[in-house]
């Protein structure tokens, strides 16, 4: 493999392998360096799985309740959360091949490992450093803790909630935006008693109140409990769930936030792959969120 390339792109997620695939198609010798998987989080850990998730959910739920409208009857129905896990992983697994591909059909070079910029400019994987006329950081981003929660055991991330190991009979979502929502709804139509936390006072707080408050309605039907205007300020942990008041007792809290990957480049000691974390079989605690003082229930 040559050292020398017009460009290189550290990072191959949607950012970098797009930027990679179109200098490449410009004629730049390119290469794209990636400490974990193509795809990035978005393939591999984030829209994907959240997608593959959401219609096994989608499917379920019609089976059980939408299904007999249309005149088919479902007996029986179940779920084997194992078979929707490995069907997460093989379309995840799919899409980032075919990004590998894309790059083979570009002539991308894929330097596995972890890049870092050099005094010079270059990027340096390992004990190899790289001339770069060009260097494109795409390093994307990594799951962002409220203050005064922290992740571990079962308080986990967007990634954690959805490669749960097991269905868990309910769960906390801590924020209302669009990953909070997908989670919701996704555990929420698998009969997973789901409580949704929101800061601000609507569902989706990004988005119009009239779509919002239809968004809130078909949630109510889908198991899910909607708290809204109540911040969650942190979280303790106690010697079991049932040490915990019954009001405030969530399995799991999951918190969709980012946080851009800033100084990962410019340093060789970051770890290489979301915290895989979160498993409800193990759990011995409960994480209790403390409330606001000012908190309002919509049943
Ligand atoms: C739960 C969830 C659901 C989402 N759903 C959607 C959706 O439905 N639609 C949508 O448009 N967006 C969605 N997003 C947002 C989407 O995931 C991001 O916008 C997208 O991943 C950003 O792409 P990126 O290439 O900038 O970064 P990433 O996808 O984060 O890729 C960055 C890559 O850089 C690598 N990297 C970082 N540092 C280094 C280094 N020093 N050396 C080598 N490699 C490095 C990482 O390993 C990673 O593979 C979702 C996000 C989350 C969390």
């Amino acid at each position: 493999m040559a050292d020398k390339y017009d460009m290189i792109v550290i990072g191959a997620g949607p950012g970098g392998y797009v930027a990679a695939i179109r200098a490449a198609q410009l004629g730049q010798k390119t290469a794209v360096v990636e400490k974990d998987k193509p795809g990035g989080r978005c393939l591999n850990y984030a829209c994907i799985p959240a997608k593959t998730i959401l219609y096994s959910a989608e499917v379920y739920d019609e089976a059980r309740n939408g299904a007999a409208d249309l005149g088919i009857k479902v007996d029986g129905v179940s779920i084997d959360w194992d078979v929707i896990g490995k069907r997460r992983e093989k379309v995840s697994g799919t899409l980032a091949g075919g990004v590998s591909g894309l790059f083979d059909k570009n002539k991308i070079d894929l330097i596995e490992g972890e890049g870092a910029l050099t005094a010079e400019g270059d990027v340096k994987v390992g004990r190899k450093t790289y001339e770069a006329g060009a260097v494109v950081l795409a390093s994307g981003s990594v799951a962002m803790p409220i203050p005064g929660v922290e992740f571990g055991g079962r308080v986990v991330d967007t990634w954690g909630a959805w490669s749960l190991p097991e269905l868990p009979q309910r769960i906390a979502v801590v924020g209302a935006g669009a990953s909070g929502a997908e989670i919701a709804s996704a555990y929420g139509r698998f009969g997973t008693e789901v409580t949704l936390i929101e800061m601000l006072d609507q569902v989706l707080p990004a988005e119009d109140k009239d779509c919002a408050k239809v968004v809130e309605r078909a949630f109510k039907k889908q198991n899910i409990d909607v708290v809204l205007g109540t911040k969650v300020e942190g979280s303790t942990i106690s010697a079991s769930p049932a040490d915990v008041p019954p009001t405030s007792r969530p399995s799991t809290s999951a918190r969709p936030g980012s946080r851009p990957k800033r100084t990962d480049v410019s340093r060789s000691t970051s770890t290489s792959a979301p915290p895989r974390t979160g498993s409800m079989r193990s759990a011995t605690w409960s994480a209790a969120p403390r409330w606001r003082t000012r908190r309002r229930r919509r049943g």
